[in-house]
């Protein structure tokens, strides 16, 4: 067995740039689309450096959905417990009322920065 490095040409088969422009083969339907957000999700949004996801968004949500149909019987007993469950609402509730409040919180101490 060969080693799989990132400098391997296996890594670069899916990557061409044209034009000084990047595009990326969805590893799905091996349709080529520029490497942008608006066609790939990002591997972690949090740490750019990790670069794209090596499907296309379509095919992403595709997957999701079919995960979705597969297991319907896990999400099924997802839903109900989340909404069958007045404490759990209560909770998210109280969650996204602290949320809000941050987030307005920010935004006050964002715009006292700059004056
Ligand atoms: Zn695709």
């Amino acid at each position: 067995m060969g080693k799989y490095t990132k400098k391997s040409p296996k890594f670069f088969k899916n990557i061409r740039e044209i034009n000084g422009f990047k595009e990326r083969r969805c590893t799905q339907c091996k349709e080529w689309f520029p490497e942008t957000t608006e066609y790939f999700y990002m591997r972690n949004k949090s740490k750019p450096e990790k670069g794209f996801n090596p499907e296309c968004k379509k095919c992403s949500s595709k997957r999701s959905r079919k995960w979705a149909i597969n297991h319907w019987d896990i999400m099924k007993e997802c839903f109900k417990r989340n909404h069958k469950n007045p404490e759990r609402k209560a909770k998210e509730k109280e969650r996204k009322k602290i949320a809000k409040k941050q987030v307005i919180l920010l935004n006050i101490e964002e715009k006292t920065k700059i004056k």
